[in-house]
C-alpha cells in the first residue's frame, strides 16, 4: 500500500535505539527523508549507518539530550538547514525514572517532567508554525499504556505522560483546521532496553530474576508475548499516512490486549 509520505521529512526524537529506532527505519523504508537524534554519538553514528546500509538513505543525525532546550533548538535547526522544514514530528523519549512515591525526589518529577512533557511542547514550539504555513503536519507521540491504565511502581510514567496526552488532544483541536494531525501511541511490553530495566528493578524487589518477570510480564499479555519494536513502530507510520488524514486526538494502544479496560 503506498502510504503517501514518500520524500516528507521526519524527526524521530530519542531514535538511537528501541521504539524509536524502529520508528526512524519505518519511515527510512517508506522513502522519508529521516533525522533521528538522542544523548549518545556513538550509538547515533552506529543506529544511521546501519539505516544507510538498509534502507539506502542516510538519515540526519544531531546529539540531543531531550531535557535541554539549548540542544532540541540545535537539533531543529541542524534538520532543517539539512532536509528543509519538518513535516512529521515523532516525540519520543527516554523512559522516566522508576519507582513509587516515596522512593521519588522532587529532583526525579522535575526531570520526568522536562523529558516526558517539556520536550514535546518544545519540540511542537519549534515545529508547529511550520506546519501551519505549509498546511499539513502530522505529531505523534510515542506515550505508553500507562496512560490507559496505571502501571504499578511507574509513578512517574503515570502521572506526566497522561498530561502529554491532555497536551495532544488540545493542540490537536487547535491545529487540525491546518491539515495537522495530532496522535499518540500507547504501547504495551516491548522488547527493548528499557523493558529489560524494567524487568531487573523489579526482580530486584522480589525473590525473582529478571528472566522469570520477564515471562511473568508476558503471561499478563492476551497475546502471551511482548511486543517487538517494528509492531509499534508500523502503528506510527500509519498515523502519518495519507490513509490516516482522518484521525486526530487519538490515543492508540499497541499492547497485545494488555489493558484490560473499554476505553
Ligand atoms: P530504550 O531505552 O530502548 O530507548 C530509549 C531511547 O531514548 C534511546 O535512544 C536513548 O538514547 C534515548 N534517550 C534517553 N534519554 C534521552 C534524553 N534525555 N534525550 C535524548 N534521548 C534520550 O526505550 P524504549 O523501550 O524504546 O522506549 C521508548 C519510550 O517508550 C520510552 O519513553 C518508554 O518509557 C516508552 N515505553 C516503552 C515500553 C517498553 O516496553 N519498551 C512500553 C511502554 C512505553
Amino acid at each position: 500500500m503506498d502510504l503517501g509520505i514518500k520524500g516528507k521529512t521526519v524527526l524521530v526524537t530519542a531514535s538511537s535505539k528501541g521504539i524509536g529506532r524502529a520508528v526512524a527505519e519505518g519511515f527510512a523504508a517508506e522513502g522519508c527523508s529521516v533525522a533521528i537524534c538522542s544523548r549518545n554519538k556513538d550509538e547515533l553514528l552506529n543506529t544511521a549507518e546501519e539505516i544507510k546500509k538498509k534502507y539506502g538513505m542516510e538519515p540526519v543525525w544531531c546529539v540531543c539530550d531531550l531535557n535541554n532546550i539549548k540542544d532540541i533548538e540545535t537539533t531543529i535547526e541542524t534538520v532543517t538547514k539539512q532536509l528543509g522544514r519538518i513535516e512529521i514530528l515523532v516525540n519520543n523519549c527516554g523512559g522516566p525514572e522508576p519507582g513509587n512515591f516515596q522512593q521519588l525526589s522532587e529532583k526525579n518529577w522535575q526531570a520526568a517532567f522536562e523529558q516526558v512533557l517539556l520536550s514535546a511542547v518544545r519540540l511542537c514550539n519549534f515545529v508547529v508554525p511550520d506546519m501551519i504555513l505549509n498546511e499539513w503536519g502530522r505529531i505523534i507521540n510515542i506515550t505508553s499504556v500507562s496512560v490507559k491504565q496505571p502501571i504499578d511502581n511507574l509513578m512517574l510514567s503515570n502521572s506526566l505522560r497522561t498530561g502529554l496526552i491532555g497536551f495532544a488532544k488540545t493542540l490537536s483541536n487547535e491545529v487540525a483546521k491546518f491539515n495537522i494531525t495530532v496522535n499518540s501511541v500507547a504501547p504495551g511490553y516491548t522488547l527493548t532496553n528499557r523493558i529489560y530495566d524494567i524487568a531487573v528493578h523489579k526482580a530486584k524487589q522480589s525473590a525473582k530474576s529478571h528472566e522469570e518477570v520477564l515471562v511473568e510480564m508476558a503471561k499478563e499479555i492476551p497475546i502471551n508475548r511482548l511486543a517487538s519494536p517494528d509492531e509499534i513502530a508500523s502503528v506510527v507510520v500509519f498515523l502519518a499516512s495519507k490513509q490516516a488524514s482522518y484521525i486526530t486526538g487519538n490515543t492508540i494502544q499497541v499492547d497485545g490486549g494488555l489493558v484490560k479496560g473499554l476505553y
